[in-house]
């Protein structure tokens, strides 16, 4: 008897639970999670609704790097994501989708729309899978100006589809000094610059993320006024690639904290980690891997860097290396083995902490901005 009334209690007590989890923490949570040099960012926000910003790759990575994010997402305590933005049509960003679903709810599927470069890779999974997969929840294409609606956050897309709000953000829209020396590069016809940007505003702490966007539509974003404004946290563009990346962004946004999504020889330019140790207002730069694109000479000490690679060199580089290309290039050195994500807990009053789960090592940047 007393076992059957606790049975019906707890129905009633799982009845009673809204959809989103309930959560005890009060800090908005952010995984960067390691899908070798592709992104995949997992917001969690105290009401324990969520954001995954792509899902890493797919293909011949198999299912390694959903894996690895649902590793983040049972840290978390998630058993669904609310909404899933895939930033642009790149296996990098979109490769893990279908397997990700697979394992775990996914209730609002956010894109740019169609993709401008079509691959047999992209159009296969836009034609086939996509749309069965939101066909069961929901889909979404937002425009620069629109919000998603997650509970204790102001989520603003401010780029998307090629284009960038023309209307400074609350508090925003100061003039950049740092456009007076953009250069511009050639236009930019791949699915980078159609990337899905995001401003994420908890309280008085505000992170920017823009997917691969690349340097003219930085320009078109940051210039002449910054209508972004200042952050606490830039998640680098492009896993710090050097055809995104430009002062205008960089330095415009005056950010604090850094964290490159780069892989072991993808991200991490030398033109690209001047701009970030040069940039005013930053005091650390956090990386997913060493990169062997900085060697010593540019990379950060690897207290700040998550993660190793599978056959770790007994030396490490001091001089950068050329990335090699075309066949029979030399692949990057692999990392298939466990892996472990950066993570941010953010405060209201925009103090912050970052975590380096494969050390442990931790540093809180105190309010006061
Ligand atoms: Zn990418």
């Amino acid at each position: 008897m007393r076992r059957a009334l606790s049975a019906s209690l707890a129905v009633t007590l799982l009845l009673a639970l809204p959809a989103a989890q309930t959560r005890t923490s009060k800090t908005l949570d952010i995984y960067v999670v390691d899908v070798e040099g592709g992104n995949a960012t997992l917001y969690v926000a105290p009401s324990g609704e969520s954001v995954l910003i792509d899902t890493g790759n797919g293909g011949a990575a198999g299912p390694r790097d959903p894996e690895r994010i649902m590793a983040a997402a049972k840290d978390a305590g998630l058993t669904q994501i609310d909404h899933l933005i895939n930033t642009h049509w790149h296996g990098d960003h979109f490769g893990g989708h279908e397997e990700l679903a697979k394992r775990i709810p996914i209730r609002d599927y956010v894109d740019h729309g169609p993709t401008v470069e079509p691959q047999p890779a992209s159009t296969a999974f836009l034609d086939t899978v996509y749309p069965k997969l939101f066909g069961a929840s929901k889909h979404t294409v937002v425009k620069p100006g629109d919000k998603i609606a997650v509970s204790g956050l102001d989520w603003r897309i401010v780029t998307a589809g090629g284009q960038a709000i023309k209307t400074a953000l609350p508090g925003a829209g100061a003039a950049n000094r740092y456009c007076a020396s953009f250069k511009p590069k050639d236009p930019d016809p791949t699915e980078n610059a159609q990337s899905v940007g995001s401003v994420i505003t908890f309280g008085k702490f505000r992170v920017v993320q823009l997917g691969d966007l690349t340097w003219n539509k930085e320009f078109d974003l940051m210039c002449p006024n910054n209508r972004v404004g200042t952050v606490d946290l830039f998640i680098v563009s492009h896993h710090g690639l050097n055809v995104s990346n430009s002062e205008a962004l960089v330095h415009g946004l005056h950010s604090r904290v850094a964290i490159m999504n780069n892989g072991t020889r993808k991200g991490g330019f030398p033109e690209v980690m001047k701009t970030i140790y040069s940039a005013p207002g930053l005091e650390d730069l956090w990386q997913m891997h060493f990169s062997v694109l900085s060697g010593q000479e540019y990379t950060m000490p690897g207290v700040f860097i998550a993660n190793p690679v599978d056959d770790q060199p007994t030396t490490m580089p001091i001089a950068p290396v050329e990335a090699p290309t075309g066949r029979g290039a030399a692949p990057p050195p692999a990392h298939n083995g466990r892996a472990y994500w950066i993570k941010v807990s953010a405060n209201t009053d925009g103090s912050f902490t970052v975590t380096n789960a494969r050390n442990g090592f931790s540093k809180t940047y105190a309010a006061g901005r």
